[in-house]
């Protein structure tokens, strides 16, 4: 079939392809501890479930509003509105998951003879949505020795006139980099100095271990040029409910809700209420896995930088390490198909994330300490090997 030119265009997320190669690998019977796939192993809290079951029961069966149910919006305004912010239902759209929100506003936006910036390494799709919608992506280096956050100096030297685009992510996929309010003041005046929009990706916002979150959207002039990505895939453990949102200024809200009415009609109805529970609800339980996560945080980095020839930061949130194996003298890709088809570790290259990637690994840690501790035998045996 020939397919249009902007197919060509579209990337994807390595993740998923490795996920199905490690199952592969499991159905003929090799033992593959999965670091690959970005999500918590913990499952949704039971009063949520209960919240979504009991919708189903109640009638929430039928189609609703494009941007989504009045209460649920009204609900994340004031939820986002402790990150410093105003908002009001009306620059809410929910959507099913958090990335629907990168193709909905990359495709408001961009086009032919723009560029945008991206964090690199960083999130394949932001780049791949980039590409999909015919403007320009610029990538961003996002450096270890500066704790992977992005440069000032350097992203000022990004930006030229025809720049409309500034995608950041904190706390960061792969790296578990987090920018400062010091980062974000210096980013938000380059922002508005250059006249430019700001993607804030915050979907680990509440995964963070030290610190407070702060949101770019919440510092001066900020909130009519940014839209904040978040939802509910992480912090409540929801990822196959698909519930995410976008918060922006309202003329683009109501534009992203025709994308909306465009695509998928709205989200889920019975999910949504349930996304209600999680956010009025107890909050136990996210709690319970940030305290989870951080223990297995400091088993997997102090693990990692025993092994000779490896070295890792201390990530600040998020829940992935990005060990730097440089070196092993093995490019990311080779040492993670090796590390997947001879010591059963399905991890991610770096240059998964971009190029500026190479070297190093990503894995997340959203696992339990008993499968920690093997890969990082595992991950020992496949260095050792080289020597
Ligand atoms: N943004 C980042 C940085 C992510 O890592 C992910 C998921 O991995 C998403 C957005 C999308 O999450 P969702 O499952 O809500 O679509």
């Amino acid at each position: 079939m020939k397919l249009a030119d902007r197919m060509n265009r579209l990337g994807t997320e390595t993740a998923f392809e490795v996920l199905v190669r490690a199952k592969a690998l499991e159905a003929q019977g090799t033992d593959v501890v999965h670091l690959e796939i970005g999500e918590p192993d913990f499952d949704t809290p039971a009063n949520i479930i209960d919240a979504g079951c009991n919708a189903l029961r109640n009638g929430w069966t039928h189609y609703g509003p494009a941007a989504g149910q009045p209460d649920l919006r009204a609900t994340i305004a004031d939820y986002i509105n402790h990150r410093g912010t105003a908002y009001t239902p009306g620059n809410v759209v929910v959507t099913p998951g958090g990335k629907p929100i990168m193709f909905f506003v990359m495709l408001a936006l961009l086009q032919a003879g723009d560029e945008a910036i991206f964090p690199d390494p960083g999130f394949p799709i932001y780049r791949s949505m980039i590409d999909f919608s015919g403007a320009t992506a610029v990538s961003m280096p996002l450096r270890e020795v500066n704790d992977f956050r992005l440069d000032v100096a350097e992203l000022a030297k990004l930006i030229t006139p025809r720049t409309k685009l500034l995608i950041i992510n904190s706390p960061a996929n792969p790296t578990g980099g987090v920018l400062e309010r010091a980062d974000l003041e210096a980013i938000s005046r380059l922002a508005i100095e250059h006249d430019l929009i700001v993607l804030s990706d915050e979907i680990y916002a509440e995964i963070l271990y030290e610190g407070e979150h702060v949101s770019i959207a919440s510092l001066p002039g900020m909130a009519e040029r940014t839209i904040i990505l978040d939802g509910f895939s992480k912090t409540y453990a929801m990822t196959g409910w698909r519930l995410g949102y976008g918060v922006m200024p309202t003329d683009l809200a109501d534009q992203v809700a025709k994308l909306m009415v465009n695509s998928v009609s709205c989200t889920a109805s019975a999910t949504q209420r349930a996304g209600l529970e999680a956010l009025t609800g107890p909050q136990d339980d996210v709690r319970a896995m940030l305290d989870a996560f951080r223990g297995r945080r400091s088993l997997i980095v102090e693990g990692l930088n025993a092994i000779p020839g490896v070295t890792c930061r201390m990530p600040k949130g998020a829940f992935y390490a990005f060990p730097n194996i440089s070196a092993t003298g093995l490019s990311s890709k080779v040492f993670a198909d090796r590390l997947l088809d001879e010591f059963g570790v399905a991890a991610l290259a770096g240059t998964s994330f971009g190029d500026h990637g190479e070297g190093y690994l990503r894995l997340s840690y959203a696992n339990s300490e008993e499968n920690l501790t093997k890969a990082l035998q595992r991950i020992d045996a496949a260095v050792r090997s080289l020597a």
